[in-house]
């Protein structure tokens, strides 16, 4: 029998030689690998992005969250662009990075309030930096609301105050014109009536109307509706069930709606450590809307499909969706689709077809 035989020294040193040369290559080579991939990255977020949105209405869910700690969902926001037009509805927390992601038009026309709690404005102030910073711009960012609107953007400009001064300082007025810093409010008185409603802009063929939603002890709170091209969606803000809605939303193709699922909430009542957690809990289905309000609500309005934001508790899970979604069903016989961050639904001019995509 022969006896296995060891390699040769000489063997052994070049496969070591070999094995350091491929260890070196790879320490050296991986960092152009990686810019290479961070670049392209980059500049898929740097598109002529309003070329990128297809003809007619597009609503991007921004941030689909509430102000529970939520990995999979953002702070309140939606996106509207039409044509040339963009509106952004509501900034909640972390609203300002998915707007990046979601490569908007870079200058919105305005900002929408439906209402001053936090976590609809918490972004308020980054987004007026980011309209400012990315497009030289010379004028502020315009931010409409019902009234009240003009001490949010006051506050904010006023907290920001320091941080404008050294942009211009760094970066010099050509860059960051110190005129274009910050906000302005536009203040849209409504009517007293519960579905008062008032026109907030109307050029090009795409309107938007302000109307109020039943959000008490939080007055005034308003929802808005954008109409285009024999297209139309409305969206709720923050309501509980309301004949307003049914009203002004009639035959939209879409009613986005808040939604709050009082069992799931029930249970964080019932099992919250913490005394305030449980006290919250407690008391802000009141003030929401169930998936089934929503869905009575879409029903009545005649809409042609409901989609959900603002998803209250947090519901990453799709395993989760049919227990949040309760009976909607039952009222609703159309599509009802429960929102998540970067969700887009193209609505081509004239005609009833709703594209549903990932924007991001
Ligand atoms: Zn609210
Ligand atoms: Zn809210």
């Amino acid at each position: 029998m022969r006896e296995a035989r060891l390699p040769r020294p000489w063997v052994l040193g070049l496969g070591a030689a070999c094995l350091v040369g491929a260890a070196c290559l790879a320490a050296f080579a991986w960092k152009p690998a990686v810019l290479a991939a961070m670049m392209a990255e980059f500049r898929s977020h740097q598109t002529p992005s309003a070329l990128a949105f297809p003809e007619g209405l597009n609503v991007v869910l921004i941030g689909t969250g509430s102000p529970m700690g939520d990995k999979a969902r953002v702070g309140a926001c939606l996106a509207v662009v039409a044509g040339k037009h963009t509106f952004i509805v509501d900034a909640g927390e972390g609203a300002n990075r998915n707007i990046q992601l979601a490569r908007l038009p870079t200058k919105p026309d305005a900002l929408l309030l439906t209402h001053f709690h936090s976590d609809h404005i918490a972004s308020l102030g980054d987004i007026a930096l980011g309209h400012w910073s990315r497009n030289r711009s010379t004028d502020p960012l315009l931010v409409i609301g019902p009234a009240g609107v003009e001490s949010v953007v006051r506050g904010f400009n006023e907290a920001y105050s320091l941080d404008d001064g050294y942009r211009v300082e760094h970066h010099g007025a050509d860059w960051m014109p110190p005129s274009g810093a910050g906000s302005v409010a536009r203040t849209v008185e409504l009517g007293l009536e519960p579905d008062a409603s008032a026109v907030v802009y109307n050029e090009d063929g795409l309107r938007v109307t302000m109307f109020r939603v039943d959000h008490g002890p939080v007055k005034p709170a308003v929802g808005y509706r954008f109409d285009y091209r024999g297209r139309s969606v409305a969206m709720s803000g923050d309501t509980a069930y309301t004949e307003s809605i049914v009203k002004n939303a009639r035959g939209v193709d879409i009613l986005l709606n808040e939604a709050l699922s009082g069992p799931m909430v029930s249970v964080i009542e019932a099992y919250a450590a913490n005394p305030s957690t449980a006290k919250i809990a407690h008391d802000i289905p009141g003030y929401h809307s169930s998936p089934e309000d929503a869905a009575r609500m879409a029903a009545g309005a005649g809409a042609g499909m409901l989609a959900l934001y603002h998803i209250i508790p947090p519901t990453a899970s799709p395993l989760l969706y049919p227990i949040f979604l309760g009976d909607a069903g039952r009222f609703f016989h159309r599509q009802i689709s429960l929102g998540a961050d970067g969700m887009m639904f193209s609505l081509a001019p004239d005609s009833k077809r709703v594209r549903q995509t990932r924007r991001f």
